[in-house]
């Protein structure tokens, strides 16, 4: 059984990252204000995610490790938009917990969880190893440790710290753009790399996650005529063309609230600029779709967050049209 796990879990945790996401949507599940994410050594040392969210009860920490136990589909609606968890619901820590150390501290917000304090549970390589009272802020830390130390084969294959460290990056910086109001912060041995204040808009978190210079570039999406197709809308930010990057790390796309990443949207942007970007470089852009669920294809690479639109070709030509008009807009 453990077994299966394990190997499940090369699957589906990949590296630090997919921990990191796992972990980070948990928090944001439990209508966290605050989450703060820690990692050591780009994750592979440690990962730590607290949050002031609703909190567990003892029962609800043991169920919360159970292979399978707490399994639940947000609504059809979820799995057709496809960009849900696929395979992955209510086994995440179960199986991030067969290939590391996990340490979770809960205390439930309203009343007490144990005795007025709250519950410390130890989930090590697939087996609950201890249960105990603790002196813990309402909300969940969730820490893990030694990442695929019993996987040596996964372990392998991490790449430097700092790349695992950007992945890591990557994927708390798309939460916090998605998450305005929430504060999201992010710290990597020891320094801090970022903090959203979760008190602003999504210019506030732009500016808090890229820098004063970046956010300053910005111009915001100003789509109101979009050619037909299966978007019902594209907001967000886009930058001047000046302001760009050699890498598309930084072109984050959501589909209706979900990061995502499409070649049919990240077409569309390119055409927008045109020429405008040197060769090889790509504009900051914060972008929002929203689309009908039965329009996208989620086949393609759940893990990855790949997805393709039934009409790519539509979908290319709304994103094109709403970006170049903001573009034309600002004389650009
Ligand atoms: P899923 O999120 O798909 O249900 P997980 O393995 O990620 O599966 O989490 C299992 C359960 O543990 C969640 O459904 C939730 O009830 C509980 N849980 C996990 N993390 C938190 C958290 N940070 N705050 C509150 N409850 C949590
Ligand atoms: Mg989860």
């Amino acid at each position: 059984e453990n077994t299966v796990a394990r190997i499940a879990a090369g699957e589906v945790v990949e590296r630090p990252a997919s921990a990191v996401k796992e972990l980070l949507e948990n928090s944001l599940d439990a209508d966290a204000d605050t989450v703060d994410v820690t990692v050591e050594e780009g994750g592979t040392e440690l990962i730590r995610v607290a949050d002031d969210g609703h909190g567990m009860r003892e029962a609800d920490v043991r169920a919360a490790v159970r292979e399978h136990t707490t399994s639940k589909i947000d609504g059809l609606e979820d799995l057709e938009s496809g960009v849900a968890t696929l395979g992955f619901r209510g086994e995440a820590l179960h199986t991030i917990g067969s290939v590391s150390r996990v340490t979770i501290q809960s205390r439930p917000q309203d009343g007490d969880g144990n005795g007025g304090a709250g519950t410390k549970l130890v989930y090590e390589g697939g087996e609950v190893t201890s249960v105990e009272p603790t002196g813990c802020p309402a909300g969940t830390i969730v820490e893990v440790d030694d990442l695929f130390y019993n996987t040596p084969a996964r372990r392998k294959f991490l790449k430097t710290t700092a790349t695992e460290f950007a992945h890591v990056n990557r994927i708390v910086t798309r939460y916090a753009l998605a998450n305005p109001d929430v504060a999201v912060s992010l710290t990597h041995d020891g320094r801090e790399v970022f903090a959203t204040t979760g008190q602003g808009d999504l210019q506030a978190a732009v500016m808090a996650v890229y820098g004063r210079e970046v956010a300053s570039a910005m111009i915001s999406l100003d789509a109101d005529d979009l050619p037909p197709g299966p978007l019902e809308s594209v907001s967000g930010l886009v930058s001047h063309p000046e302001t760009n990057r050699s890498s598309r790390e930084y072109l984050a796309t959501y589909v209706n609230g979900r990061a995502v990443t499409a070649d049919a949207i990240r077409e569309g942007i390119m055409g927008a600029y045109g020429t405008q970007l040197g060769g090889d470089r790509y504009p900051f852009v914060t972008l929002f779709l929203e689309v009908p669920g039965d329009a996208v294809d989620v086949n393609v690479h759940p893990r990855k967050r790949e997805v393709r639109f039934d009409d790519d070709d539509a979908v290319r030509r709304q994103v094109d049209a709403a970006v170049e008009s903001t573009l034309l807009e600002h004389g650009l």
